[in-house]
């Protein structure tokens, strides 16, 4: 009985008759198979659009048909909060969108960012920072500088959103604008009084406590002018939408930019921005802010996680250039030592023929040694081959349905030119058509045999033998020789791997004959086995789909 087996793992998966096996291809990206069918996505997309226009308009309109709408109270402690969040979100929108990595998208929404940092900073300077202060502004003013800074921010968001390719944002860029973001604010505060009236009233306070707001104390200037910012807007969203259909992200980006425009029109209906009223275009405001933040954290950790995997596979791919580096410098060095032993051999039985002077019995044996020495170096040279064909990516066995019987002879023909006189029997108890490549599984089945050959004495009988099992034909060599150390086991299969035991260390090889044999089998879905005993021998065996 022979021990210590290595068997098969039944994790590995069997594949699929006639198939043509190939070795994976390293880094290839998959990014886009996995954008989602455009259909379906655009449906969603537009009843998304549809959703939230209808819900922002019906929101407004419900505002005018009511007689007392709630859509403003006037609190001002909440706006203080109110307006502090908003001011925050938008400072931290503007920063996620920064942190994009720059390239198209992160072109798109640099200019984006400084939308929200001007919607930001012009909440801070005139919606937080003078409520904190109770500094009561006129009314009137108020409109002029939210006009300024929503018309500002407008425009940034149309250049990042409205054009495929928008210009980079650059350093001086940033300068410029807030240079004229400042010089637009400084001439509204200064010229107020000589441009057209917006509002009717002195403060919201009494526009509301009056029943004023919103319409009569409105001028029809405040409802042309306030069509230049929500244009800007509308066209963003617009954008927005365009983008998403384009590269089938930032669903958020549409959704922010929808909200915002909902705010700018419940605006023009309750102008209460920067002043003591509570508006439903706070809410929406701030609802947009959140949106972006949210979305630009979510995505940005997606970026992350995709980089972290490209990352992974770049330190993968490196990893194996330094083992490939390492393998060629042993592969090289172990080849030429492999090459000195026969050529050596060769050239000094060369020369002996040359004198003349050897009998006919020792010509004879000296040529035996020379062809025998040119075989093994045949052997080496088509196992280096054979090596580089499996490591090529584009390695493939050709799986067909083949009778088995003729497979075996091959290697009896085989087996009768090894060295050691060794007694070959064959016993086939199946006549199965299987799955397999021939010429591979023969190659196979040659390696197997030499090793047999090579690590038994002289005269041992090696025994091949093919059994039928339910949906397999499993085929074993056994030989009477040497055997493998248990420590070894598993490691003979691995490349340049071979035995750490007296026998192999007198015998030439270069470890490589197993692993090409496993990896021809593991393309054929199968896995190569070992049973074996020290100094009782070894059964290597394998199993090959039956057709059914
Ligand atoms: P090589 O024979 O060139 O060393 P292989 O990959 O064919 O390379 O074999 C790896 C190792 O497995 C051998 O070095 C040897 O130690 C062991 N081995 C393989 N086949 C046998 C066998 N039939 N009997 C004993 N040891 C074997």
């Amino acid at each position: 009985m022979l021990h210590n087996s290595v068997t098969r793992s039944d994790a590995t998966p069997r594949r699929r008759r006639s198939d043509t096996v190939r070795a994976p291809r390293f880094g290839k990206s998959s990014r886009a198979n996995n954008q989602p069918p455009r259909s379906g996505t655009d449906r969603t997309l537009w009843l998304l659009v549809a959703g939230l226009t209808v819900l922002i308009i019906g929101w407004a309109a419900l505002g005018l048909i009511l007689e007392r709408p709630r859509l403003g109270v006037v609190a001002p402690n909440a706006v203080i909060g109110f307006e502090a969040t908003v001011v925050l979100t938008r400072f931290f929108s503007a920063l996620v969108l920064f942190l994009f990595p720059h390239g198209q998208t992160g072109r798109s929404l640099r200019w984006v960012a400084a939308g929200f940092m001007i919607l930001g900073l012009g909440g801070l300077l005139f919606g937080y920072l003078p409520l904190l202060l109770d500094r009561s502004t006129n009314l009137n003013t108020l409109q002029y500088t939210l006009l300024a800074v929503s018309l500002v921010a407008g425009g940034l968001f149309v250049e990042g959103l409205l054009f495929r390719t928008p210009p980079p944002f650059t350093r001086g860029k940033l300068i410029i604008l807030f240079v004229v973001f400042n010089l637009l604010l400084i001439g509204v505060l200064l010229g107020v009084d000589n441009l057209p009236p917006l509002v009717n009233v002195s403060s919201p306070e009494a526009a509301i406590h009056g029943g004023l707001l919103p319409t009569p104390a409105l001028t029809a200037w405040h409802f042309s002018l306030s069509m230049l910012p929500l244009s800007l807007s509308v066209a963003s969203a617009i954008g927005a939408v365009h983008l998403y259909r384009m590269e089938q992200r930032r669903i958020w980006l549409v959704v922010a930019m929808i909200l915002l425009a909902g705010s700018q029109l419940h605006n023009i209906l309750w102008p209460s921005i920067y002043t003591p009223v509570l508006t439903s275009a706070h809410l929406l405001r701030l609802a947009s802010a959140v949106v972006v933040a949210v979305g630009g954290i979510v995505e940005l950790r997606r970026i992350a996680n995709e980089h972290a995997v490209l990352l992974a596979a770049e330190q993968e791919h490196t990893k194996r250039l330094v083992e490939i580096a390492a393998l060629k410098a042993d592969f090289t060095a172990m080849i030429a030592h492999e090459i000195v032993q026969p050529l050596a051999a060769i050239r000094g039985l060369t020369d002996m023929l040359a004198t003349n002077q050897l009998t006919s019995t020792q010509q004879s044996q000296a040529l035996a040694t020379i062809h025998k020495e040119a075989d093994m170096l045949t052997t080496l040279v088509s196992d280096v081959q054979t090596v580089a064909t499996i490591e090529r990516d584009d390695f493939a066995v050709r799986r067909r349905a083949v009778p088995l019987r003729p497979l075996l002879p091959d290697a009896a023909t085989f087996a009768q030119a090894l060295p050691g006189n060794h007694p070959l029997t064959i016993t086939v108890d199946t006549d199965e058509i299987v799955y397999a490549d021939p010429e591979r599984i023969s190659q196979v089945l040659r390696n197997l045999l030499n090793n047999a050959a090579k690590y038994s004495a002289p005269g041992t009988p090696i025994q091949v033998h093919a059994t039928r099992g339910v949906k397999h034909v499993r085929i074993e060599v056994i030989d009477r020789g040497s055997g493998i150390h248990p420590d070894d086991l598993r490691r003979i299969f691995e490349k340049f791997e071979r035995g750490h035991d007296q026998v192999t260390r007198s015998i030439s090889g270069l470890g490589l004959g197993l692993y090409l044999s496993q990896r021809i089998l593991q393309a054929h879905g199968t896995q190569l086995e070992v049973t074996s005993k020290v100094d009782v021998g070894s059964i290597f065996a394998f199993e090959l789909e039956i057709k059914s």
